[in-house]
């Protein structure tokens, strides 16, 4: 398994895209698929066949805002490969709407068949070879974390909101934890803290921590300030660049 981190940013980051990454297993997964993330997705591999699936965590533009144009460039290359959008339940027909909102009429002349996967939280789901879970998160909307394994190695990923006791548990023993760091200490009602994040890290063995969505000030700021807690404290913890990657 591989991880392309193809956006690190918060909603508002003129420098970052957005939060989104690529599990690239024997199936390809998208996750999240904000309205800067689709140029980073044809940076990295511009192939209209590349992907297999996308996950989609909450709706927030920063997270699925970008599946309209996604869905023209694919339609004009002519795509024929089925694609499925896994989501919580009752999020196809928002996606759908969003599609007829970008692209009138667009949806019906897919030239390719989308196939949802409407999960529901702490149920194990098969995607190909992959098996995923989620877990909800804190956050001012819905928002379902995932662990996805592919019978090697396993992977998190937060979307939006602070941690709980159940995502702690969905966590637990991860090779990779991908979390939104939207501030370094202190209480924010719907997004996590790095010290906070390091200590969960920390006493659910996760493997390595990487660091996303750090709200924009601090991260062209206090970055170096970040790193160097980082270093003292000794742990695996990550900040990655926008198409950065991590390899198991
Ligand atoms: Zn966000
Ligand atoms: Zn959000």
């Amino acid at each position: 398994m591989k991880i392309v981190f193809l956006g690190v940013g918060e909603a508002c980051d003129e420098y970052q895209p957005n939060n989104s990454h690529l599990v690239i297993s024997e199936t390809i997964l998208l996750l999240d698929c904000g309205y800067t993330t689709p140029p980073q997705l044809w940076k990295y591999n511009p192939d209209p066949s590349f992907l297999d699936a996308i996950y989609i965590t909450h709706r927030h533009a920063d997270h699925y805002f970008g599946i309209p144009p996604l869905f023209v460039r694919l339609w004009e290359e002519r795509r024929t490969k089925p694609l499925t959008i896994v989501c919580q339940k009752g999020l196809k027909g928002t996606i759908e709407e969003l599609i007829e909102y970008g692209y009138r009429g667009l949806y019906e002349r897919l030239t390719f068949p989308v196939e949802f996967l409407e999960i529901e939280e702490e149920r194990e789901y098969r995607l190909n070879e992959l098996t995923i879970k989620a877990a909800p998160t804190v956050h001012s909307v819905k928002n379902l974390a995932i662990r996805i394994s592919d019978g090697r190695n396993t992977v998190c990923f937060s979307g939006d909101g602070r941690f709980n006791s159940r995502t702690e548990a969905l966590y637990r023993g991860a090779d990779l934890l991908i979390h939104e760091a939207y501030l370094i200490e202190g209480h924010h009602p719907n997004h996590a803290c790095i010290m906070e994040l390091a200590d969960m890290a920390q006493r659910n063995g996760i493997g390595c921590l990487a660091l996303t969505h750090l709200q924009r000030g601090i991260r062209r700021r206090e970055i170096e300030t970040i790193r160097a807690m980082i270093e003292k404290r000794g742990l695996n913890i990550i900040i990655p660049e926008a198409l950065g990657e991590y390899t198991f």
